[in-house]
């Protein structure tokens, strides 16, 4: 089978700067808790808020204590400025990886050939799949696209490592 070396691509090197980090967050869903004197009249209980407490004295209603249910009504009150006292709180949602590497990159797309049909195929459009060959479960990274073969030719990726050594960056 030929043998083939994928160089990494130079220009797609990027040191990561959370590099080592497992923990990623994610822009999580706003509330806000408000208090006001009078509420606008776009604050709609059950629509974009949830008025808990108020006062009434003589048929007006006055000292409003809620939750903005509405990311919209939050930025309203972020950009209008009304007459509500507004704390925001953001939902912190994140998830748990494998510590993200300290380099990312994209390997070149060669042009190999099928050691079973013998076209010309670029490496980028190999398939990767799982077999059972009858006794063991098997995996491939090389599929031909052409002819379906499994281990279809031998690559042998770059390291980061000797990559930024032919850099000249190590
Ligand atoms: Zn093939």
């Amino acid at each position: 089978m030929e043998k083939y070396q994928v160089n990494i691509k130079l220009s797609s090197i990027k040191k990561n700067k959370d590099a080592g980090q497992t923990t990623t967050f994610l822009p999580g869903r706003k509330t806000a808790s408000f208090e006001a004197y009078q509420l606008p009249e776009y604050f709609k209980h059950e629509d974009n808020c949830i008025i808990n407490e108020w006062t009434e004295m003589d048929g007006i209603k006055k000292d409003f204590k809620g939750v903005i249910i509405s990311e919209d009504l939050i930025q309203k009150c972020i950009e209008e400025k009304p007459n509500v006292n507004i704390s925001v709180d953001f939902e912190r949602q994140y998830i748990i990886h494998a510590p993200i590497p300290e380099y990312s990159y994209d390997y070149e797309n060669i042009k190999v050939n099928c050691s079973y049909c013998g076209k010309k195929i670029f490496t980028k459009d190999l398939k990767a799949d799982e077999f059972w060959d009858g006794e063991n479960e098997y995996y491939s990274n090389e599929i031909c696209p052409e002819c379906g073969e499994s281990d279809c030719c031998d690559l042998i990726y770059e390291t980061i490592k000797d990559a930024l050594k032919r850099a000249g960056k190590n």
